[in-house]
Order: C-alpha cells, then sequence, then structure tokens
C-alpha cells in the first residue's frame, strides 16, 4: 500500500498548485507559459523575473449583491471593503503559491495586485508629504476662522510654485508592472470583453486577477474558445467618461487568442472620471460615487486637448483645497506608493461602472445597467 508521501507525488505539480489555490480561495486559477504572452512590454515576466517560464493566473470573485447596492447607490463603503479585502486575499493566496514553488526549489515572484507601474519614478513619493503640507496651508488659507502666519504664506507660494506645475506634467500612459489581463486570458480564465475587461463565464467581469512569475516549467492550460462577453455594450452605456467608441472595433491578441473590442478614445477620459475628478461627463441623470464636477465646462473635451485639460484638473482640486485635494493626494500616494500594503477600508473606487455591470448573465447585466441609470446623482 502507497503512503501519503507517494501518492502526493502522483499528484503533478500543477494539479498540486491549483489544489492548493483553490483551498487558500482561489475562485479561478490557471497556468500559461511566459513566452506566450512576452511579446508586450507590460506581460513580459522578465522585468519582474529573469527567465520566468511560467505564469499562475489566479482570480477571486466579487460578491454580487455587494456590487448591486454600489451600483445603485445603495451602499458605498461595502464595495471599497469588498475589493480591499479581495485585494488582501491575491497578495496571500499569491504568497501561499510562491512559497509551494519555492520550497519545491524553482524562483517565483509574486506580483503586487494593481497600482505598480514600470514607468513611474517611484522618488517622486518624496514630493508626498510636500503635497499633503499643501493642502493643509491651502485649507487654513480658506478657514474664516484662522490666519496665515508670515512663515506660513511664504511656504504656501513656495509649494504652490514647486507642486503645481509637477502636477500639470502628471504622466497619462502608465505601464503596469505586470499585466494580470494578459495572463489571465493565456492561461483561460477568461476572455477580453468588449469593454477590455476580462470576462469570465462564471462572474462576467467582476473578478479581479494576481499573478506569481516562476522559472518553473509549467504545463499550460488552453486558452478559453468561447468568448463569454455577448457583445450588449453595456460597459460602453455605463462610462461616464466616454472611453470606449460605441460602433469602432480595434484588435488586441493576447498568446494565441485574437480579441476584437472597442476602439479607445483617449486615456484620459477614464482618468478624468474614474479618479473621481469629476462624477460625469457623458450622461447628466446619473453620476458615479464621486461628488465633484467640472467648473467651466459641461463635458471633456472631445479632441486631444482633453490631455491638457484632465492634467490641469489635477493642480485645479489642490487649489481648491477639502476633499477635492484630499481626492487627488489619494490619487499621488497609490501612483508612487501603490495601494497594496494599504488596509482594505482605504480603497476608494469612485467608477468602474464598465467592468461592475457585466454580470455573469445577460439578465444581471439588464439589471445591473438599469441600476446605474436609476442611481441618481452623489452631491456633496
Ligand atoms: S457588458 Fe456586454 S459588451 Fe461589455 S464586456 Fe460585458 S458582455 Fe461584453
Ligand atoms: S472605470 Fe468608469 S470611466 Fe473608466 S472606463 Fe470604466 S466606466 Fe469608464
Amino acid at each position: 500500500m502507497k503512503t501519503i508521501n507517494e501518492k502526493t507525488e502522483e499528484i503533478s505539480i500543477e494539479e498540486q498548485i491549483k489544489s492548493l489555490a483553490r483551498a487558500e480561495g482561489a475562485a479561478l486559477v490557471g497556468i500559461c507559459s511566459a513566452d506566450s504572452i512576452k511579446d508586450k512590454e507590460f506581460s513580459d515576466s522578465n522585468y519582474l523575473l529573469p527567465g520566468a517560464k511560467s505564469v499562475i493566473s489566479i482570480g477571486v470573485n466579487m460578491d454580487d449583491e455587494i456590487v448591486r447596492k454600489y451600483l445603485s447607490k445603495e451602499d458605498y463603503l461595502s464595495l471599497c471593503e469588498e475589493e480591499g479585502h479581495l485585494t488582501k486575499d491575491l497578495l496571500r493566496i499569491g504568497e501561499k503559491i510562491k512559497e509551494f514553488l519555492e520550497e519545491k526549489g524553482f524562483k517565483a515572484y509574486r506580483c503586487q495586485v494593481n497600482f505598480n507601474y514600470r514607468n513611474v519614478n517611484t522618488s517622486g513619493k518624496a514630493a508626498i508629504p510636500a503635497i499633503r503640507n499643501l493642502i493643509e496651508l491651502i485649507n487654513k488659507e480658506k478657514d474664516q476662522t484662522t490666519e496665515l502666519t508670515q512663515k506660513d504664506e511664504k511656504s504656501l507660494i513656495f509649494l504652490k510654485k514647486a507642486i503645481l506645475p509637477a502636477l500639470k506634467n502628471t504622466p497619462m500612459h502608465l505601464v503596469p508592472n505586470f499585466s494580470h489581463r494578459c495572463a489571465a486570458v493565456a492561461a483561460g480564465l477568461g476572455r477580453i470583453g468588449w469593454s477590455g475587461n476580462v470576462i469570465t463565464e462564471k462572474y462576467g467581469a467582476r473578478v479581479l486577477f494576481n499573478s506569481i512569475l516562476t522559472e518553473a516549467e509549467l504545463k499550460p492550460d488552453p486558452s478559453m474558445e468561447n468568448n463569454p462577453c455577448v457583445n450588449c455594450k453595456l460597459c460602453e452605456k455605463s462610462c461616464q467618461g466616454g472611453l470606449f467608441a460605441r460602433d469602432e472595433s480595434e484588435s488586441v491578441k493576447i498568446a494565441d487568442v485574437e480579441e476584437t473590442i472597442a476602439k479607445r478614445n483617449n486615456y484620459a477620459y477614464c482618468i478624468a472620471i474614474c479618479s473621481g475628478m469629476a462624477g460625469q461627463n457623458k450622461f447628466k441623470e446619473w453620476s458615479t460615487w464621486s461628488p465633484f464636477r467640472f467648473d467651466d465646462i459641461e463635458r471633456l473635451p472631445l479632441d486631444d486637448s482633453v490631455v491638457d485639460y484632465v492634467k490641469n484638473m489635477f493642480a485645479k482640486a489642490i487649489e481648491k483645497g477639502g476633499k477635492e485635494a484630499e481626492n487627488v493626494l489619494r490619487l499621488v500616494e497609490n501612483t508612487f506608493l501603490g495601494r497594496n500594503d494599504k488596509p482594505p477600508e482605504d480603497f476608494r473606487p469612485s467608477c468602474g461602472f464598465c467592468q461592475l455591470v457585466c454580470g455573469p448573465t445577460m439578465q444581471d447585466k439588464k439589471e445591473s445597467y438599469k441600476l446605474i441609470i436609476e442611481s441618481g446623482c452623489v452631491n456633496e
């Protein structure tokens, strides 16, 4: 009779990894070869683990009821906490897989879940205390009950000159350290939908992913044959920013999978809205969770001047002080420090509707869209 250890040896390393991931709480797990996705800068594993041979993609799904309450504006904080906890889960599960591979003698690297970019100079984080200081002085200046000292006034002039022009140079094209979407598609967990999000068979787009890179040569899973995206385009109709063109498409190729997705307008349209700097753009009957609005225009410019407009929004928000300035400070912190190490309750999405509207069934998508357009506007 075989011992338990001998029986374990018969189970392939791929199955052991998948069992471990599921036991730790992953809803989805798959494997792809690192080479299959190395053609794109943001999915080339060599950047994080030179010589990586395989990528393990893991996914966790969001609670549909929590999403519904977020979309209908019944409950904001539950989704913030849900995303925060799921991010921590992905880090923890990824760490377990990394440790398992290292115990087997293979190098492995557990990625961060999001908000880590290749083209962000992290030395810029030194500016964070200065921005915080500037916001405090601006708030003090606006407060009728206090007066700025001479020292405060000098500091305020200095900080405005140093920080506001730099904010107008905010980069609009951030390259992630690693694209979890590419890994998830190549590993057969889903396909790219019209919105550009990964759509899975069981959960729609309501999934968050992480990736573990390893030098172990693992047997890859096949990519998913049929794309679960039903082309309903409710994602496009739920986008206040106006990132997606309704009828024009473009192609993307990930590993052996060719996808047709909505043509993207300038990414600045999403940055303005998803960052929470404004809660309305295309549609006036409803808003995202952001209470802020544009000052001087009804909608974002429809040409490439949108980039400069959005860059200026960062500086303007700081000059306003209060909650708008705090929102920009949080964005700057997320960009330079990442958000993976923050407490779960510190996650503060304001949109994400293109992803969240895309529930597991067509009925769910339709109901979710109805919730969004009937949810009204958030005001300060
Ligand atoms: S909302 Fe509809 S069109 Fe958009 S990704 Fe989901 S299924 Fe595809
Ligand atoms: S997150 Fe919001 S603003 Fe950005 S693309 Fe999706 S729906 Fe549009």
